[in-house]
């Protein structure tokens, strides 16, 4: 069902358009529907735009419930009014999926080109008095349709969500290049890394330098967190299911730094030689500490 569309009154608002990035199953969502959450929080317009074809960017923003996709409206009517395919979540966020292709048909990047065209053409933005649009975005597949918000310059910041496992990195590695190819052409920028289920220990030695290696930061640490799978089975944010725990505070956080971040960078990627031999020196360092010939303040296990 279509839910309420409220268009609110026009103010001198500044649209900051922001992507977040990374491998499936990363976190992308879960960071991403938080810091939605926490933005609208403090007194933000907020729309979260999925950029998956699994399409359940948004679901924790309206008690666990999925949206019709931008494509799944197209398939069915032939043509979408973005008042249609824009729902209201938490807190006044507005939730927007792109959907993606049948499954094994085309290009799942389709759904993110149309999606954006169509809120482009239809002023969307602009009449609803945006403060942030984020993209939550699949960034395992570096195609034309993922690289959107990124080529044509629509998110001015990117972030990554990282953990320390490697193919997150490799992922995160991929991104950079993306990135840096559009750099020159007015492409978007990057903010720095999410690092998501990283508690300390080797995992922020890791990450901390892998940011160091490719001139990025980490914007935030996120710990891995109970509260967030009790929130995620609530079909709720841990912001809207839990707003008193460290988790929440963590996001709040998050928010509060991506509120006050102004300045990207065009990261340097590794090249794959590099790529290999940074990781070969975390795998020597890690089974040094793990057979006790060493003992790193970095690589506590
Ligand atoms: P993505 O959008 O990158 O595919 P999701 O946000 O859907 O990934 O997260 C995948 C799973 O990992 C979800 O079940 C989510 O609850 C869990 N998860 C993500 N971040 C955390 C965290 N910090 N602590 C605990 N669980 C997490
Ligand atoms: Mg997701």
């Amino acid at each position: 069902m279509v839910t309420r569309l409220v268009v609110k009154k026009k103010k001198e608002r500044k649209l900051k358009q922001i992507a977040i990035y990374g491998k499936g199953g990363i976190g992308k969502s879960t960071t991403t529907s938080n810091l939605s959450a926490a933005l609208a929080d403090m007194g933000y317009r907020v729309m979260q735009f999925g950029c998956d074809p699994k399409a359940d960017s948004t679901n924790t923003l309206r008690d666990g419930s999925y949206i019709p996709t931008i494509l799944d409206l197209l398939r069915e009517n032939g043509r979408v009014e973005a008042r249609d395919a824009i729902f209201e979540g938490y807190n006044g966020i507005y939730c927007v999926e792109s959907g993606g292709p049948s499954p094994g048909v085309g290009c799942a990047g389709r759904g993110i080109i149309t999606a954006v065209q169509l809120l482009k053409q239809q002023n969307v933005f602009e009449e609803l008095g945006l403060d942030y649009v984020i993209y939550d975005v699949l960034g395992d597949v570096v195609c034309g349709g993922f690289a959107v918000p990124i080529r044509e310059g629509i998110a001015k910041h990117v972030f990554t969500v990282s953990s320390s496992d490697f193919m997150a990195i490799y992922a995160a590695n991929n991104l950079f290049k993306g990135i840096q190819k559009y750099s020159n052409a007015g492409g978007a920028l990057l903010g720095g890394v999410i690092a998501n289920s990283v508690s300390g220990g080797y995992q922020k030695a890791i990450v901390d330098d892998f940011v160091a290696q490719t001139n990025t930061q980490v914007l935030q640490y996120v710990p891995r967190s109970i509260t967030v799978t009790q929130s995620e089975l609530s079909g709720k944010t841990t912001i809207e299911a839990d707003p008193t725990s460290d988790q929440a505070k963590v996001y709040r956080e998050l928010a509060k730094r991506v509120e006050a971040h102004e300045v990207s960078v065009t990261p340097k990627p590794l090249d794959p030689r590099e790529l290999r031999e940074w990781a070969g020196k975390w795998s020597d360092q890690i089974l040094a500490v793990e057979r006790g010939e060493v003992r790193s303040a970095g690589a506590q296990i």
